[in-house]
């Protein structure tokens, strides 16, 4: 059961994902969380280094889009100021998110890789529709009073795993 919230890799954040290792395991797609994975919570300014290494991945034959919980309008904005697409609110976990997030790059659920911060969202979600995942540690300590809770949970259920 807790195989839907065990993440095929780890890291501290996006700039350490080896990009080239994953292009060699088959995966050309990117579906990926924006706040405290790409920007901090509820911000619409991806600062340089993260506007880089999005030009970065798509330059390397990545398509990427994102898939965000957050309300439309600063999903969008920020998707705009990336040049990525957007699903948002996209309603994660729930399935049809990836679905939509799949139809928008064009990829396979096994070419496509999901990354984000959170375990319920992001992971479980990601897993339920076939997609690898990416836990990345977020950016920020601001979040959501309730995503604070579910971050003790995410410790006890990481702690348990390999
Ligand atoms: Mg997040």
């Amino acid at each position: 059961m807790l195989d839907h919230l065990r993440p095929d890799m780890r890291y501290h954040s996006v700039f350490d994902i080896d990009l080239e290792k994953l292009k060699m395991d088959g995966i050309t797609g990117i579906l990926i969380d924006l706040d405290n994975t790409l920007v901090p919570w509820r911000s619409d300014e991806p600062d340089r280094r993260t506007l880089d290494w999005v030009t970065k991945t798509k330059e390397m034959g990545y398509k990427m889009c994102l898939l965000s919980n957050a309300g439309g309008s600063r999903a969008r904005r920020t998707a705009a100021k990336l040049s990525l697409p957007v699903v948002a609110p996209a309603r994660k976990p729930m399935r049809k998110a990836y679905i939509n997030g799949l139809d928008i790059l064009g990829k396979k659920a096994q070419e496509t890789v999901m990354i984000g911060d959170q375990l319920f969202m992001d992971v479980q979600g990601a897993k339920r529709a076939g997609v690898k995942t990416i836990l990345v540690e977020p950016i920020g300590k601001r979040e959501f009073a309730g995503t604070r809770l579910v971050r003790i949970i995410e410790r006890l259920v990481l702690k348990r795993q390999p």
